[in-house]
Parts: structure tokens; sequence; C-alpha cells
């Protein structure tokens, strides 16, 4: 018996891919990694820290028909048991497949390891947890990003190419366009968000200054990004990104539960916004009744100020 991860290695071994590998080793039994993507050797061997004991790669896959088709050959090939995936794009368009394909069970969204044969997932969008029982022998988890700390100190692994035989791909992606030098919103301990209460794209070089002075994401309401004032990765909520962060800074949002949807399960929530009524606040940690364009730049000045002190 053992354990089968995904892991795209497009953008590089990621914190992402660092949990999911910890998680699986959590389950208890051997790990190995079957992986796509351009990461070298060195970046891919780097798992045995996390827990893997090999890694499989074919370089070749690239849409999410042939990621199924290569990551079930895995399986037949390493006997896997059960498989575990990053909630993320890929995983929403691989996990079903795959289930179908092995007849195994799938639970999406993992927030904790799994006690006995009972997983923790997030229901309700973010308001209650579930516990789910897997039924069949083969067990699909995929895991949300930010759940766990990844825990290292193992050594590196051994890389091996595999030919997956995963067939043609049924699309082609003509053109990746990767946002440039910025903190991936899923992966991002620290996210500065703002909403319509900050009037205009012109305003967002605050909300950019604090987030640099925290080493934070960006990211923004849903309106926001639908009028072009910043660009949709950006956009959390039940209809974008759902994220997990240690601290979340919402200024100028007013918390309607679409958005909250995406955010609630962040660690500590703090909300910026001139009407005290808004519904934001019942969700928020730390709640500052205040003009984000006097708070913001304030609180960028009081992490300044925190940071050359020590
Ligand atoms: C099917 C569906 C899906 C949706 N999915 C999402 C989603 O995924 N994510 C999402 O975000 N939304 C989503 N929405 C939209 C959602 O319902 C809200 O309309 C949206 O979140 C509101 O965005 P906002 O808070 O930025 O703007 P507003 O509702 O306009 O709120 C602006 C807030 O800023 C405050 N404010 C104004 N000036 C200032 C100031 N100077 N300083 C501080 N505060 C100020 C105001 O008091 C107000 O609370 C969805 C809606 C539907 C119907």
């Amino acid at each position: 018996m053992s354990t089968l991860v995904y892991i795209n290695s497009s953008n590089g071994i990621g914190k992402a891919a660092l949990e999911v590998v910890s998680y699986a080793k959590k389950l208890g039994s051997d790990v190995t990694v079957v992986a796509n993507g351009s990461a070298d050797e060195a970046a891919l061997a780097y798992l045995g820290e996390y827990g893997a004991s090999k890694v499989m790669v074919d370089r070749s896959v690239e849409d999410p028909q042939q990621i199924t088709r290569m990551v079930n050959a895995a399986a037949e090939a390493t006997g896997a048991n059960t498989v575990v995936f990053s909630h993320d794009l890929t995983a929403k368009a691989v996990a079903p497949r795959l289930s179908v394909k092995m007849k195994a069970g799938l639970v999406s969204g993992a927030v904790a390891v799994p006690e006995g044969d009972k997983v923790k997932v997030n229901v309700f969008s973010g308001k209650a947890f579930g516990h789910v029982k897997i039924n069949t022998d083969k067990k699909i988890i995929s895991l949300l990003p930010n759940s766990i700390q990844p825990e290292g100190g193992g050594s590196a692994c051994s890389v091996e190419d595999f030919a997956s035989n995963a067939g043609d791909a049924a699309i082609k992606v003509l053109e990746t366009k990767k946002p440039e030098g910025e903190i991936p919103l899923p992966e991002a301990e620290l996210v500065v968000s703002a909403g319509r209460g900050l009037k205009g794209p012109e305003n967002w070089g605050m909300v950019e200054e604090l987030a640099s002075e925290l080493g934070a994401a960006t990211a923004c309401s849903r309106p926001v990004a639908d009028i072009g004032w910043r660009p949709h990765h950006e956009h959390v909520g039940q209809t974008g990104v759902a994220i997990r962060p240690n601290l979340y800074i919402a200024a100028g949002i007013s918390g309607a539960i679409q958005h909250l949807a995406g955010v609630n399960g962040s660690k500590v929530i703090v909300v910026v916004n001139t009407d005290s009524e808004a519904p934001f606040f019942k969700a928020a940690d730390y709640g500052i009744v205040g003009d984000a364009f006097e708070v913001i730049p304030r609180l960028t000045e009081a992490v300044k100020k925190f940071k050359s002190s020590n």
C-alpha cells in the first residue's frame, strides 16, 4: 500500500507542493510523487525532504485528460491506493476524472489530516466543517492550500523519468502569462485586499505598498475585477479564488456572503470600513471603522516602523 501525490512543477516547487507531500506522509504509507512540468531534477528531488521516497516525472504531459491518464498509470505502477492533490484548478479538472477511472471515492477540499477514516472538509461555503468517510478501497483527496504546515527534515529523493503513455493532448496551451514577481494568492500567508470602497484603480498604490511592506499578496472583491480595476486572478470569493491565509486585511469591502465564501478560512481577518454596519465586521477578528485612505497608509507606516525597530 502506498500513497501517490500529483504535482504540476511548471511554476517550480511551491509551498502547496510541500504541503501536499507532507500531508501524504502523514497518511502513514510510502509516498511517491508523480509530476509533470518543467522543474529540474534538483527541485523535484527536494520533495524527498518533505516525505517523498521517489519522484516519477513525465514532462510531455500537459492537459487535464493526459494528466488523468498519467496519474492513473502511476497509481497502477506503484500500487497506490490513495492519491492526493493540492486543491487547485488542475485538481478540480483531474480528480473527478481520475475518480471515475480508478473507481475511487473522492473528497474535495480537505482541511486537515484524516482522523481515522474521516476526512475533514469545508462545507456551506466555508461556514461549517463536514467529516467525510470514503467507502471505496481506493481514495482520492484534494487538500486546500494553507491547511497544514509543510514538515521538512528528510533528505532528497530519487527522480526518474516516467513514460506514462498518456496519449495526445486534447487541447494545446498556446501561451501562458504568469504574473511576474507576485506571491501566488492561494499560497500566500498574508493577503491585503480591497474593494469598491477604494473608488478607482488609481488608488491601489497604497494597497500594494502595504502588501509589499508585509510581504503579502494582493487580492480584491469581484466587482473590482469585473470593472477592470484589478486583474481577475486577484478576485477572491465564491466565484474567484478561495484562500486561507494567516492574515487577511480587507479594506473597502462590504463583506457580502459571496466574498466571505472565499476568505472565511483565513486565520485572522482585519476589516477596514467607513460603515460600522458593514456585514464584514461580523466575520472580523479586528475591525477598524475608518476611511481606508487614512487607515491603510497608517498601517503601512506602522509596519515600516516595526520593521526598522526589529
Ligand atoms: C452569484 C454571485 C457570485 C458572486 N461572487 C463573488 C465573489 O466571488 N467575490 C466577491 O467579492 N463578490 C462576489 N459577488 C458579489 C457580491 O455579492 C458583492 O456585490 C461584492 O462582493 C461587493 O464588492 P465590494 O464589497 O467591493 O463593493 P460594495 O458592496 O460596493 O462595498 C464597498 C464597501 O466599501 C465601504 N467603503 C466605501 N468607502 C470607503 C472608504 N473610503 N474606506 C473604507 N471603506 C469604504 C462601504 O461602506 C462598503 O461596505 C457575487 C455575487 C453573485 C450574485
